[in-house]
């Protein structure tokens, strides 16, 4: 059975720690209500062949990531390894991924679904002030967020029109709305998501900030393709 998020939020607490790797985060945003791409986790010392076994279970293609708390940009580090397309190929990813310089006790691959190309990439995170609580953000992925510093916040917890206005506020929404020809992205998903993201840091205030970036938003559907959450120490 699936942990809870209370279950997930006690683990990390009880082993002194305070920042949940890529593979925890996922599990608790997936906790939340929010779709996530198939994922296992497999320990370093099981060796290659363990890894191979959880790519055969995922299903080719897959994405193979370096776990770390360490690591904060792992794309930077070179610890994403996306489009593994065979056994061969994990196990050559496998070898680059225990080559990275990294102080953890113990190493762990996430093995995941490799999700199709999305319309956009969004990005929501919470922070917590000490005021007022937490905050919920939104944005575009990429560079709209580093350069143009296109988001918008609300303090938790939303209600559906400050989500509806979240959406509309950035000046890159004409992207995920059908803007010359585009798909347009589904809308209603996003809201939902930035509802449930709310709920969650409203309902679970040990958490002190988290980082979906990026989700990939589709037509249909929206998948958080990548997840950081830190508690409050
Ligand atoms: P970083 O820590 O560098 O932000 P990410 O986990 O976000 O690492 O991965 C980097 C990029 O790789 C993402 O922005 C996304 O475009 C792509 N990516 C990551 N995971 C997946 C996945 N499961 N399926 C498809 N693309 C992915
Ligand atoms: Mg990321």
């Amino acid at each position: 059975m699936a942990p809870s998020i209370d279950d997930i939020i006690k683990k990390v607490q009880n082993e002194n720690r305070h920042i949940l790797n890529e593979f925890e985060s996922k599990e608790l945003i997936a906790a939340a209500g929010i779709a996530i791409p198939k994922q296992e986790l497999v320990l370093a010392t099981k060796g290659a062949s363990a890894v191979v076994e959880a790519c055969e279970k995922i299903g080719f293609p897959v994405v193979m990531k370096l776990m770390s708390d360490k690591i904060v940009h792992k794309s930077d580090a070179g610890a994403v390894k996306l489009g593994i397309g065979s056994g061969a190929e994990a196990t050559t990813a496998f070898e680059e991924l225990m080559a990275i310089e990294c102080v953890d006790d113990q190493k762990a691959i996430s093995v995941q679904e490799m999700a199709g190309k999305p319309i956009v990439e969004i990005i929501i995170g919470s922070i917590s002030d000490p005021q007022f609580g937490p905050a919920i953000m939104f944005g575009i992925g990429g560079v709209l967020v580093e350069v143009m510093k296109d988001v918008s916040f609300r303090i938790a917890p939303i209600s559906d029109f400050d989500a509806d206005e979240m959406l509309h506020e950035i000046k890159g929404f004409p992207l995920l709305n059908g803007f010359r020809g585009r798909e347009k992205a589904d809308l209603d998903a996003i809201k939902d998501t930035l509802k449930k993201i709310s709920e969650l840091v409203w309902n679970h205030q040990e958490i002190n900030e988290m980082d979906l970036n990026p989700l990939f938003i589709y037509s249909d559907r929206i998948l958080a393709v990548d997840g950081r959450v830190i508690l409050k120490k």
